[in-house]
């Protein structure tokens, strides 16, 4: 996910995280359509490649990941009106000048979100 957000500075990046029982076991990567810096439209194609892919696979969407290369670290409100799935929203955000990335994964509904607990292994 990291090389992958990182090579599409100073563009945001996004894909689709796929697997069983809330464990991600794929990471997906889906091009950004609108080449922004700000948003994030997933190539409607590669997009229904990708969801044939975790089907073929016997996987469940798990979640969707997104980069903010200039932050924020939390959801954005086109983030908040855009969320199309009920599924986790994993935002890799990164301070201007830094190469860290920070990972933090949210849960939007109907307009409101909440942070969720990510375990890393
Ligand atoms: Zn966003």
């Amino acid at each position: 996910m990291i090389t992958h957000v990182d090579s599409h500075i100073p563009f945001e990046a996004c894909g689709l995280l796929a697997g069983h029982n809330s464990k991600v076991e794929a990471v997906l990567e889906v091009p950004n359509q609108a080449q922004s810096e700000v948003r994030f439209v997933m190539d409607p194609i590669e997009q229904l490649n990708a969801f044939e892919w975790i089907d073929a696979n016997g996987m469940e969407l798990i979640g969707i990941f997104h980069s903010h290369p200039t932050g924020p670290e939390t959801v954005s409100q086109t983030d908040i009106s855009e969320a199309a799935y009920a599924v986790a929203q994993v935002i890799l955000a990164r301070a201007d000048d830094s190469h860290l990335w920070s990972v933090r994964c949210f849960w939007i509904e109907d307009g409101i979100y909440n942070e969720m607990v990510v375990e890393i292994c």
